[in-house]
């Protein structure tokens, strides 16, 4: 594939403003030196303004999710493609959510052009632990991680009962709350079937990975440690 088609189907430009970028000078090889849109050379060696170029399939992200911005593509609002680089909205194939934080839940959310990956990380056959911190309205009443862990509770509009979830507490207000599967508003829902409110969520685990020292609002691309850590 020619350089020019490779780049623009990365999202970093139009064939035409990736061919400006060529002419200016900002296309170069690992060593520096100035590549041309006809050149033959391999993905690893190119780089754009001096950075290695993304991959061109099989990209997997990290979002440290603030509140506030909703997962959705057609939101009219803030939405969390606003916080990464505009040519991952750009790029074929397309880069997803994987799985869903609410607008009001901050925390870890993973994204991919992986359609396998995800698939694989959001099915409930995967059995990957989902960690969640809610900051609860009233103070819990102490059955609650019976209740989580039996496997029997049914929420609204559901068919099935939920899977068996481990809850602790962390105070009376604040508990950390690991589940294995992703329903709609799952957390939200189940402290409402115990008779509580969620007033904040965090979403800090999924499998072996968190967030480490991630600011709020950033994202890091993962490589092949932190994708071992997943499963
Ligand atoms: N459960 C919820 O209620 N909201 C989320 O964003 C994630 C899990």
């Amino acid at each position: 594939m020619k350089l020019v088609r490779l780049i623009a189907n990365l999202g970093y430009g139009s064939r035409k403003q990736v061919a400006l970028m060529f002419r200016e000078g900002r296309v170069t090889d690992a060593e520096g030196e100035v590549l041309y849109a006809d050149d033959q050379v391999t993905h690893d060696a190119v780089r754009i303004d001096g950075e290695p170029l993304d991959p061109p399939s099989g990209l997997v992200l990290m979002l440290h999710k603030p509140v506030g911005h909703t997962c959705s593509t057609r939101d009219p609002g803030r939405i969390v493609y606003d916080l990464l680089p505009p040519r991952f909205r750009l790029r074929s194939p397309l880069l997803s959510t994987v799985g869903r934080l609410d607008r009001d839940t901050s925390g870890l959310l993973l994204m991919t052009d992986d359609g396998q990956r995800l698939h694989r990380i959001v099915s409930p056959r995967a059995n990957l632990a989902k960690v969640y911190e809610a900051t609860l309205a009233q103070d819990l009443r102490g059955d609650e991680g019976a209740v989580f862990a039996s496997g029997t509770l049914m929420l609204e509009n559901e068919k099935t009962p939920l899977a068996p979830a481990s809850l602790e507490v962390v105070d009376p207000r604040h508990a950390r709350l690991t589940l294995t599967e992703g329903r709609y508003h799952q957390v939200r829902r189940m402290f409402a079937a115990v008779g509580n409110h969620v007033e904040a969520l965090h979403r800090s685990r999924i499998g072996g990975l968190d967030l480490g020292g991630l600011p709020v609002g950033e994202w890091r691309q993962l490589d092949a440690t932190d994708l071992d850590r997943l499963f």
